[in-house]
C-alpha cells in the first residue's frame, strides 16, 4: 500500500544517513520528493536520479538549512517546480561535541544554527503555503534532547529546543489541519555516529535494551507514518525510535 501517493515532501539533509533513508522511503510510498544537501552534491544527484527511476518527481537543491534567506528561496523554488507540498521534514543536523570546559562559542553557535534555527527557518517559510493544503511537519530531534549527554550540551540544547518548538507549532496551526511532530532517534548507524570512538560506541550499545544500533530505515518508517494519513490525529508529539533506550 502506498501511503503517500499524491503528496509532495520537502526533506532537509537528504543526501546521506537518515535523510537519505527518508527520501527513499517517501518515494517508495509514492510521494514526490524535494530534498536538500549542503556539501554532498554527488550523493544528492545520485539519489535524485534513483528517486526519479522509481516513478516519482524528485529534485535535489543545494540549500544551507542554517540560513534564513536560503530557506525562503527553497520554498519559492520548490513551489515553482512542484506546485504545492504537504510534508516538511526538518532533518538536517550536525554535531560538534566537546565537554563544556572546552566547548567554544563557535561550536555552540554552529550547532544551534544548523540544528535548531534551521527548523525555524524552513517552518517559517513553509507554513503560509501549507495553510491552504494542510499537512505534516516532522522535526528530527534526538533522545539526547530529553536525557542529555556529557560532551553534547550544544547538541542536547538544540534537540530539546525542537521539542518546545514542535508543541507550539502544533498548537498554533492545528486548526488549519497542519500537524507538527518530533522524532527522537536513539543511536542510529550513520556517518554521524560512525565518527564516535569505539569505546564510546560500546558503552552506548551496552545501555540499549534492544542491544543493537538502530537503522536509518527504521527512523524513516516512522516518518512515513507521521507524514501519512495513518497518523491523522497525532500532533504535538515526540515519537522515540530508540530500542527502549529512552523509557
Ligand atoms: P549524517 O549522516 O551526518 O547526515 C547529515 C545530513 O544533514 C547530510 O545529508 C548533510 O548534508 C545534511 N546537512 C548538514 N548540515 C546541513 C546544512 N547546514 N544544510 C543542509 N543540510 C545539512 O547525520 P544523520 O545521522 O543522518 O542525522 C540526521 C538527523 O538525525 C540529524 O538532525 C541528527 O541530529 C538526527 N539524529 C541522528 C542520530 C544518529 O544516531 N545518527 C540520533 C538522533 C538524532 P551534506 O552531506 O550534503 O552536507
Amino acid at each position: 500500500m502506498k501511503l503517500l501517493a499524491g503528496k509532495t515532501a520537502i526533506v532537509t539533509g537528504g543526501s546521506r544517513g537518515i535523510g537519505a533513508a527518508i527520501v527513499r522511503k517517501f518515494a517508495e510510498h509514492g510521494a514526490n520528493v524535494a530534498f536538500t544537501y549542503l556539501s554532498s552534491e554527488e550523493k544528492a544527484k545520485a539519489i535524485e536520479a534513483e528517486l526519479q527511476g522509481m516513478g516519482v518527481e524528485a529534485k535535489a537543491y543545494r540549500s544551507n538549512a542554517a540560513v534564513f534567506a536560503e530557506a525562503e528561496q527553497l520554498i519559492k523554488d520548490v513551489t515553482a517546480d512542484f506546485g504545492k507540498f504537504q510534508i516538511v521534514v526538518n532533518n538536517a543536523g550536525i554535531t560538534k561535541d566537546n565537554l563544556m570546559l572546552r566547548m567554544t562559542e563557535e561550536m555552540w553557535d554552529k550547532v544551534i544554527e544548523v540544528n535548531l534555527k534551521s527548523v525555524f527557518n524552513l517552518t517559517k517559510h513553509a507554513l503560509r503555503p501549507m495553510l491552504r493544503t494542510g499537512g505534516s511537519i516532522i522535526n528530527m530531534s534526538s533522545v539526547v534532547g530529553d536525557f542529555g549527554n556529557a560532551g553534547q550540551a550544544n547538541y542536547a540544547a538544540s534537540k530539546a529546543g525542537i521539542f518546545g518548538f514542535t508543541k507550539s507549532i502544533a498548537k498554533e496551526v492545528g486548526s488549519r489541519s497542519i500537524r507538527c511532530n518530533a522524532v527522537a532517534p536513539g543511536f542510529i548507524a550513520t556517518e554521524m555516529t560512525d565518527e564516535l570512538d569505539e569505546k564510546v560506541k560500546d558503552s552506548f550499545l551496552a545501555g540499549i535494551p534492544m542491544k543493537r544500533w538502530g537503522k536509518a530505515e527504521e527512523v524513516a518508517d516512522t516518518c512515513v507514518w507521521l507524514a501519512s494519513d495513518m497518523s491523522a490525529y497525532v500532533s504535538g508529539q515526540t515519537i522515540s525510535v530508540c530500542g527502549a533506550l529512552n523509557c
